[in-house]
This record gives C-alpha cells, structure tokens and sequence, in this order.
C-alpha cells in the first residue's frame, strides 16, 4: 500500500484508558466510603461507572454527582468529594500508561510515516495524557474534539487535510469498531482495528485489518 500517514485514536488505542478509570475508581471509592459515604466499596464504583456512562468518560464532577443525593452538609461533602479527588490524582500516575511496547513501535513508524491523533476527547485533556504519558513529542499533529467543533469536519479530513495527503494515503488505528472506524473507512482511509483496547465485545468489523498488540502494527504495515 503506498501509505504515508498513520492516524491514531489516544484513548484505549496508545495509552490503556480504561486501566487507568477503574484502578482510579477503585481508590476514590474506598476513600469516599471511609470518609462517611453510606454504600459499599462496590456500590460507590458502581455508581462512578454509572455517571460515567451516563455522562461520558471525562465528565469532570463525577464524584460530586455520586455524592450529592445523600445531602450532606456542605463542609461533610466536600470533605468526600476532596478524598475522592485525592486519592483518584495519586492513583492516576501510577497507572496512566501507554500499552506495551507503544515507544519502540511509534519511534520505528516515525521513520517511514507521518503520525497523527484524532481523539474525541477534549483537547486540555488529550495534551494532558500525552504529555503525562511521554508521548507529546511523537505526533506530527494533534486533533482533539475541541479543533473538530470548530471546524465542523471529521477529525479524519481534518488530519488529511493538514498532514497534505489524500485519505487513502492515510491507515486509521483504532478501538472503537462502530463508530470512528466506519467514520474513517467513509472517507477512504485504510483502517486497523486495535482489538486489544476495545471495551465491547463486537467480533465483527468492517476494518480492513486488525491487531492484537500494538506492535503487530509493524507485520501489517511490511505486508
Ligand atoms: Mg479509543
């Protein structure tokens, strides 16, 4: 194929999101229940993975939505939602971590190909992760949410139009199946699947390749 982009979703395809929301989760809810939350450890993750459902993934008040219901004093609610916070923060970069062997495979592609991101994730926070990750340098470009808003376009034309190239001439790596890679094969990108981050369990795809490990990315890319 003759490629000359590589255009990567961040969250669950580079850096192992979802890790890092339940070990965070975990945490807040053994601190939120120690403080005086009346549930459980497991109804308190419970209910952090419900307003994250509810709410998306980088909803920011979480904690507050958890803990507001039972109306506590101001200063008592506080006091939880500050543990949760806490605790979530210190947990964060323990866990916060691209999947194995990410650096050696990126640096290896960096040679031959232009690199990107699209991420529907907000753009204080994809630079957030990227640079928490030591991944801020690896990119030729970066399109978050925020820069798609603006624009009105798919992050996919977006990153074609500012790396120069055509959308065949771009390959898209991503977990999410359904949506961004139909959004991407749409516009005549080749995709890859990224099995190994996706959270449903679909077994189909209309991907034109898939990977297992991120560095099986290298095999594709040489056949
Ligand atoms: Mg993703």
């Amino acid at each position: 194929m003759d490629l000359k982009a590589i255009i990567f979703d961040l969250d669950n395809t580079l850096i192992d999101f979802l890790t890092f929301k339940k070990e965070t989760a975990k945490v807040a809810a053994t601190a939120m229940v120690r403080e005086g939350l009346p549930l459980t450890e497991i109804q308190t993750y419970g209910k952090i993975f419900s307003v994250y459902d509810e709410k998306g993934i980088d909803y920011q008040k979480t904690f507050r939505d958890v803990i507001e219901p039972f109306g506590f004093d101001v200063n008592k609610a506080e006091r939880i939602q500050q543990a949760a916070i806490v605790t979530y923060l210190k947990r964060k970069f323990e866990v916060l971590k691209p999947y194995p062997m990410v650096y050696l495979t990126l640096e290896k592609l960096r040679k031959r190909y232009k690199l990107a991101i699209v991420t529907v994730a907000p753009r204080n926070k994809a630079w957030q992760r990227l640079v928490f990750t030591n991944l801020q340098n690896e990119f030729d470009i970066v399109i978050s949410k925020d820069d798609v808003e603006e624009k009105k376009e798919s992050g996919f034309d977006i990153a074609a139009q500012r790396l120069g190239f055509a959308a065949e001439e771009c390959m898209y790596v991503g977990d999410n199946a359904e949506r961004d890679i139909l959004q991407a094969k749409e516009i005549g990108m080749k995709t890859c699947w990224a099995k190994y981050g996706s959270m449903r369990k679909t077994s189909e795809t209309k991907a034109d390749f898939e990977i297992d490990r991120f560095e099986d990315l290298l095999k594709i890319i040489k056949g």
